[in-house]
């Protein structure tokens, strides 16, 4: 197998590598290698082109977890040899990929649907959804889309397993206006919990906001009259305190919790952090952001 070393770092322009194999294929050479930074084509981006060992690749394949590059010319196999990709062609690719990815997890996140298909060709880039849009749905998120751009977030690449993706956060999404038991249904639907306060039927605020996001089981608090302005609660103090321990404070105080760090699955994980200091009055459901230390790494430097 080639290792992909685009995955580990996706600004890596040259690298060298040891030719595993070299075999003629009608015009061109099948090159393959023990490691590379051609991104082969696929899940949308096409792939990288660039020049091996002095030879030109036109094209770049996946087959079988190899990744094989096909060149102009032949290059002696057990040598080594000195790769570079066309960076202006790949990170062309990598913002349009990007961009994909950015206006996916908006409109999938308001019309709960699926991305079904990618392809970014040579004049456009095209994403299938399976739901219905209007020209101005579409004009919607292409703002949002360009306010999360220039919100200038940090990307991370993961490959979350499917326990981990059940705990992934979920976008909050505005419920204000929305018929109380609507509002409370639909969170449900996202793996929320939700809390309706008062005895109106309109959902007139919530906490947390709309563009928060929260981790999976949260509780939303949905004010269907003017309580939500006296309904405080105080910030509990967790510094110092275990996973289960600060969890429990957290939730009994009528707040959310949102770990950071090493994770409380981890027995000697300590709370290190806490995003408001302790004594603080908050709305009630507002998200405490946690972060935690393992103690005994800390313990050995
Ligand atoms: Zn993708």
């Amino acid at each position: 197998m080639t290792e992909k070393l685009y995955y580990n770092d996706p600004f890596c322009k040259t690298f060298t590598a040891t030719v595993r194999a070299c075999v003629q294929e009608k015009d061109a050479w099948a090159v393959t290698l023990d490691r590379t930074v051609f991104y082969p084509e696929g899940g949308g981006q096409p792939a990288d082109h660039g020049t091996l060992g002095g030879v030109h690749v036109a094209d770049t394949r996946e087959r079988d977890g190899e990744v094989v590059h096909l060149c102009n010319g032949p290059l002696a196999v057990g040598e080594a040899v000195e790769g570079a990709i066309d960076w202006a062609r790949r990170f062309d690719f990598m913002q349009q990929h990007s961009g994909e990815h950015i206006v996916s997890g908006i409109l999938c996140g308001i019309f709960h649907c699926d991305n079904v298909g990618f392809h970014i060709g040579h004049d456009l880039v095209t994403i299938d959804f399976n739901a219905g849009l209007t020209a101005e749905d579409v004009l919607d998120i292409e703002r949002r889309a360009n306010q999360y751009i220039w919100e200038d977030h940090a990307l991370s690449v993961a490959y979350p397993s499917p326990e981990e993706l059940e705990k992934l956060d979920v976008y909050v999404e505005s419920q204000v206006g929305k018929v109380a038991h609507d509002a409370q249904s639909y969170y449900t639907r996202e793996g929320l919990n939700a809390k309706i306060i008062g005895g109106g039927g309109t959902v007139l605020s919530q906490i947390p906001a709309a563009g928060s996001t929260v981790p999976k089981g949260s509780t939303i608090m949905l004010y269907t009259d003017e309580s939500a302005e006296s309904d405080m609660v105080t910030v509990p103090d967790v510094v110092g305190k275990g996973g289960l321990v600060t969890n429990k404070l957290i939730l009994n105080s009528g707040l959310n919790i949102k770990i950071t760090g090493v994770g409380i699955e981890n027995e000697n994980a300590v709370a290190a952090k806490q995003s408001l200091p302790a004594g603080t009055q908050v709305a009630r459901g507002t998200v405490i952001t946690v972060d935690f230390a393992d103690t005994t790494l800390r313990d050995s430097f």
